[in-house]
């Protein structure tokens, strides 16, 4: 689960963690109220979006001379147009794809004198069982493109999570990031902040592009600052932290996959054209291989789970059906926990519901098989049995290919 921005900084900075004041606005009111309460005299405005690039980022409502989604305003009156440039408009970032993302929230924040920026993350590495910290000088940019041209610009420290965060960790951050003296001491003390809060929330993931060292202020001391985190959690774990799973904002996802969330469905939307229903997700993952081999590209992946109810069935058949690019259904169930039949009985009964109109093809094996097999045959849908894997496979490219 992903949470904006603001939502990940409030989370931060009860570990301790120094991000610079800043309020979220529903309205433009809100958002002039929340300018006020900042001591100014520089704002930055910025849409909470669950996407990075948006300083880059385009709104689709204005033309491509307009500034993007993080804009700094000098008066509350630059405040006031920004934000009523950007609530409702929709921003397009390189994260976002073509559709772009309706901004509905922003964040008025202090404006920050920036000396330096840097790039700091960490993230679980299921190769190594353990925390991967991830630092680098070259913050602020395009860090994707940082690592595949000047590899040696980013360090990776790896965490045992049984030893914890160690002191020498904190030094090998501040030593990456070639800080002395007190801004030295800041980086310590931060990436072992962060490291605690990234254990303490179950975290998947937590960025922070740019950190920020500010320009000395009137007596020379110099802070780290987050400027920007982009933060994801363990789904897994989310109940035990009703706080974070409060942050969700389903408006940010897919819609299909928040539908398919409340079924209890693990369906994720992908670029091709034949919908796939599956038990299990290695069955799943082996089904949409096969459809590649024989030359076609899976729709979504879906794994409707153990026990396949008629009712989630029917829920899996109108979410794949709700994406217009699909144009052919490849069911593919191993009966083990679930019979055949219990199945096939879902299957029509989910098919005439949702008056099905590309075509299907259905691969049942398991227990009661045969029977399953009769259900659908006798079933008067023109639904297209195969016998195994390879031949589903087929059977539904050719199916499709046939219909266009
Ligand atoms: P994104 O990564 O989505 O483009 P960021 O929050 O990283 O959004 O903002 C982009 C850039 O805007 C930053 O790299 C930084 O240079 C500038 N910026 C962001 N927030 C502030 C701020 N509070 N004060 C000054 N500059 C900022
Ligand atoms: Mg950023």
């Amino acid at each position: 689960m992903n949470i904006h921005e603001y939502q990940a900084k409030e989370l931060l900075a009860k570990f301790g963690v120094g991000i610079p004041a800043g309020h979220a606005a529903l309205t433009v009111e809100e958002a002039v109220e929340a300018a006020k309460k900042l001591p100014g005299p520089l704002y930055v405005v910025k849409a909470q979006i669950h996407a990075g690039g948006r300083g880059k980022g385009k709104f689709k409502e204005l033309g491509p001379d307009a500034k993007g989604g993080v804009r700094l305003a000098k008066t509350l009156d630059d405040v006031k147009k920004d934000a009523e440039e950007m609530l409702g408009n929709t921003l397009v970032t390189v994260q976002t794809g073509d559709a772009g993302k309706q901004v509905n929230r922003l964040y008025v924040t202090d404006g920050v004198d920036i000396a330096e920026e840097y790039y700091l993350s960490m993230l679980v590495d299921r190769a190594t069982g353990r925390v991967a910290l991830i630092v680098s000088t070259e913050g602020g940019m395009d860090i994707e493109e940082v690592a595949h041209s000047t590899p040696e610009k980013i360090t990776t420290i790896t965490i045992d999570p049984a030893e914890g965060f160690m002191p020498h960790h904190g030094r090998a951050v501040a030593f990456a990031l070639k800080l002395d003296g007190d801004l030295n001491k800041q980086a310590q003390k931060l990436s072992k902040q962060l490291y605690e809060a990234f254990m303490a929330l179950d975290c998947e993931m937590l960025e922070i592009n740019p950190l920020v060292e500010t320009k000395p202020d009137s007596s020379g001391a110099a802070n780290l600052l987050v400027l920007d985190t982009k933060m994801s959690f363990d789904g897994n774990a989310l109940f035990r932290h009703k706080d974070v799973a409060a942050l969700r904002d389903e408006t940010e996802e897919d819609p299909a996959e928040v539908e398919a969330s409340e079924y209890d469905l693990a369906y994720i939307k992908l670029d091709g054209n034949i919908g796939c229903m599956v038990n299990g997700a290695g069955l799943a993952m082996a089904t949409m291989d096969i459809i590649k081999l024989n030359g076609a590209f899976p729709a979504n992946f879906l794994d409707v789970g153990g026990g396949a109810t008629t009712e989630k069935v029917t829920a899996a058949f109108k979410i794949i059906l709700s994406d217009p690019a699909v144009e052919g259904i490849l069911v593919n169930i191993f009966g083990g926990i679930m019979k055949c039949d219990i199945i096939a009985d879902g299957i029509v009964a989910a098919a005439k519901e949702v008056n099905l109109s590309v075509p299907l093809v259905v691969r049942l094996e398991g227990t009661n098989v045969e029977k399953g097999k009769e259900i659908l045959a006798n079933s008067g849908l023109p639904i297209v049995p195969a016998d195994d894997l390879g031949d589903a496979a087929k059977k539904i490219v050719a199916q499709v290919k046939e219909a266009a």
